[in-house]
């Protein structure tokens, strides 16, 4: 992809930050819009070009990636009165990095052809940690020939790029990672419970157990910020609350019954309700621990 290429990023949060910084160091003139602007600073300070309205960052760009937090803000910033589609022309690419609802992603991609406007739809996983070093994982629908396109800009952020096919099934695919987290999470942190309930060192048993047949990404990420008490995000917990809605509706429509992840959607329910939402998702042990 010719480096002369106009890129803007939307949405500069606890991923988004890192994301954008990736481009920029490849070498794209990136442009920048967030809903706080001082979370743009540090970025312009680095070269990055601040707009003022998602709409100004498509009339500056040929191809616009985002990542905000829920399927309301991926409404306002594609479809509000100064939203992308307002500043849009043919030929573009606009990619939602957002993990969010398939509907609203199939919903994206046809008003774009309306307008000669490539969407992709492509969540990532990697965590704060996989963005900041470039390690995501993005799991891609919408148009293949597309996505070969864009996929070098993909790869400063990404080191796996998945086409899982038409428009909506990058957020299915994402749904899919999600509902496994359920498991590790709860897993993760019922281990950690039980080890402590019978004495052992923790840092040795997670040293082990990543060792093993029970490693996994949770567990080996989340269970050293346990035991330095870092609750921080990470991953917000209202975030995972809104994944895991999102699967559960995406489950209900397919007609099945997902018990392990409903259980993981109340316990989340229930540690946001004691005042834990803007926590990292690790916070899942506050249920037991703070009585401990
Ligand atoms: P975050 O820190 O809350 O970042 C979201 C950013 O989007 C914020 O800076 C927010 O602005 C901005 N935003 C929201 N609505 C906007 C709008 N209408 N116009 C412009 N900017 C807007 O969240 P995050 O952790 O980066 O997560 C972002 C998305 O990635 C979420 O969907 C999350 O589920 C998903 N995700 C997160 C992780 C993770 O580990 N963190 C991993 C994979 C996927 P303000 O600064 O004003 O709040």
């Amino acid at each position: 992809m010719d480096q002369t290429l106009k890129v803007g990023f939307i949405g500069l949060g606890v991923m988004g930050q890192s994301m954008a910084r990736h481009i920029l160091r490849a070498g794209y003139p990136l442009y920048v819009y967030n809903r706080t602007r001082s979370k743009a600073n540090q970025l312009v300070e680095e070269g990055a070009i601040w707009q003022a309205s998602p709409e100004e960052v498509a009339q500056a760009c040929d191809l616009v990636l985002t990542i905000v937090g829920y399927p309301e803000d991926v409404e306002a910033v594609y479809l509000g009165e100064k939203g992308l589609f307002k500043g849009a022309h043919s030929g573009q690419v606009f990619i939602d990095l957002t993990t969010s609802r398939p509907s609203l992603a199939q919903e994206l991609t046809k008003k774009g052809q309306a307008l000669g406007v490539t969407v992709l739809d492509a969540p990532v996983s990697g965590g704060d940690l996989g963005a900041k070093a470039g390690r995501l994982t993005a799991m891609v629908g919408g148009d293949a020939a597309t996505l070969d396109q864009v996929r070098p800009i993909l790869e400063t952020f990404s080191a796996s790029i998945q086409l899982h096919g038409s428009a909506g099934s990058g957020q299915h695919a994402k749904a899919s990672n999600q509902i496994m987290i359920a498991g590790t999470m709860t897993g993760m942190v019922e281990t950690l419970r039980y080890a402590k309930a019978n004495g052992l060192d923790l840092e040795k048993v997670i040293a082990t157990l990543t060792g093993g047949a029970a490693n996994n990404w949770s567990l080996s990420n989340y269970g050293p910020r346990i035991l330095k008490s870092d609750y921080s995000p990470g991953f917000f917990v209202k975030h995972y609350i809104k994944d895991l809605g999102i699967a559960l509706e995406e489950a209900e429509k397919a007609n099945l019954n997902l018990p392990g992840t409903k259980l993981a959607y109340d316990l989340y329910q229930e540690l946001a309700k004691e005042g834990h939402e803007n926590d990292g998702t690790q916070a899942l042990i506050k249920l037991w621990w703070d009585q401990a």
